[in-house]
């Protein structure tokens, strides 16, 4: 294969895929390059949904939103601490990156809630399937179909510029093939983030040391540092978000749309504590606050029937069931009695249709019907929201403020999108969102280039 592109994509999440096909479909010709032996990143992990606002899919359901609010809730989320810039992009485009994903096949159809959303507004699959694995499926197929040029077990180790500062390629180095250079006008860095790499992250925020992760091995934050050579600028690198449901037992991660479908969350004293959809932040630090900085999420059938994914967190063996509260309390070490009169307390208030305890936003369903299961969670380290500068054209910019002419990012590995705190389902929107927006830019500047 020969190693002259215009365009070079640098990870294979759902940022790099939907850049190579943006690229491509631009005109450009592209390599993606991945350092790990299999594709989709941390991407292909993400089970919430892909937050979007006034989609079809919302309409044909009933469901009243807006951009407006949609950009509302993430700023808030991110208290405030996002740039505004990037959050438009994100919200404006958020129903055409649905489309898109849809005209190429992908199922978005369920929507369901995410913390800190003041609307149903994560997309998913129709049943509740992960959506990660889903959106991977699709952009990888549409990358075959298009026949671009993919290349696994390759890492991007340094850009490579010409005398007047432009980016010229990428120096990279195959598993097989030892180091070489692809030459290129554009190169994308969409490598994720670095939520696995504890050494980095206890450095940045010293209470997360010696936390476990929900990310997958290659989320090391090495592109940041291929960024950071290029003279990219770095925003908000100390804020790093903990999920607060990782499974005790299993080390997989719970999401949060088992709570926004109607799980609540209790202690082991069998009590309530938290707004269970509140923002990551505020559930991680409520959570830690409990006896053995562990909880329960506690639900029913009707809960699991409206989830597939929960099957898979039962096939894992890490959902003790049974059929009544205090049997369940006495798997588990929860006080039963307790439990029992907490999820009848949740029901009236269900009933009533408002959480005077907690101002819980959504009562999806009463907790009644037939068999009780229970997962234990502690907060893991999940996504980081700092990275990499970009403007709202994804190119990286330099401390000076300045465009570094042919460096494009997207996805995990930018920052200021979230600001200081993520909302669930808006990872698989920036990342689509801002993926199609570099392939698109950078197809263009290689074409003037
Ligand atoms: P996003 O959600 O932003 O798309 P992901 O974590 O899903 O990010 O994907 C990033 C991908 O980039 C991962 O598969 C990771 O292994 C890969 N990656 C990270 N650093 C490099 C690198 N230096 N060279 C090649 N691939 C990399």
């Amino acid at each position: 294969p020969k190693d002259t592109v215009d365009v070079v994509v640098v990870g294979s999440g759902g940022a790099g895929f939907s850049a190579s096909v943006a690229a491509h479909d631009k005109g450009a010709s592209v390599i993606l390059i991945e350092k790990e032996p299999v594709i989709g990143g941390n991407a292909k992990l993400a089970a919430g949904g892909m937050n979007a606002a006034w989609t079809d899919q919302q309409k044909a359901k009933g469901i009243e939103d807006s951009v407006d609010s949609m950009r509302k809730d993430t700023m808030k989320g991110g208290r405030d601490l996002n740039n505004p810039a990037l959050v438009d992009v994100l919200v404006t485009h958020s129903k055409g990156s649905v489309d898109w994903m849809t005209a190429m096949g992908a199922d978005l159809n369920d929507v369901g809630r995410m913390g800190g959303a003041s609307a149903n507004r994560s997309h998913r699959p129709t049943g509740g399937a992960g959506v990660g694995a889903h959106v991977i499926q699709v952009l990888y197929d549409n990358a075959v179909k298009r026949d671009i040029d993919m290349r696994m077990n390759t890492r991007g180790i340094e850009i490579l510029k010409d005398d007047s500062g432009k980016v010229k390629g990428l120096l990279v180095k195959g598993m097989y093939k030892g180091y070489y250079w692809i030459k290129a006008d554009a190169v994308i860095l969409a490598t994720g983030g670095f939520a696995k790499n504890n050494d980095r992250v206890a450095k940045l925020d010293p209470k997360l040391k010696g936390f476990i992760s929900t990310n997958q091995p290659g989320a090391t934050g090495d592109g940041i540092d291929v960024a950071a050579n290029a003279g990219a600028a770095m925003q908000d690198l100390q804020y790093i978000q903990a999920h607060p449901t990782l499974s005790v037992k299993g080390g997989v991660m719970v999401t949060e749309a088992v709570r926004g479908n109607g799980a609540i969350l209790v202690n082991r004293e069998g009590k309530r504590f938290v707004n269970e959809i509140t923002t990551r932040d505020k559930a991680s630090a409520a959570i830690l606050e409990q006896t053995g900085k562990s909880a329960y999420l506690i639900f029913d059938d009707s809960v699991r029937k409206s989830l597939k994914k929960i099957d898979k967190y039962i096939g894992l063996g890490v959902v003790p069931t049974a059929d009544t509260l205090v049997n369940l309390g006495k798997l588990e070490n929860i006080d039963g009695k307790a439990l029992t009169e907490t999820v009848a307390r949740y029901n009236t208030l269900v009933t009533s249709g408002k959480d005077t305890d907690f101002g819980r936003p959504n009562l999806p369903r009463a907790l009644n019907e037939g068999n009780y299961y229970a997962i234990e969670v502690t907060p893991g380290i999940h996504h980081t929201m700092g990275g990499v500068k970009i403007d709202s054209k994804a190119e990286i910019m330099n401390a000076k403020q300045q465009v570094i002419p042919g460096l494009y990012g997207a996805g995990e590995v930018t920052g200021g999108v979230h600001g200081a705190n993520r909302l669930g389902g808006n990872a698989i929107s920036d990342i689509i969102t801002f993926g199609r927006v570099a392939g698109e830019e950078a197809a263009t500047y290689s074409k003037k280039n």
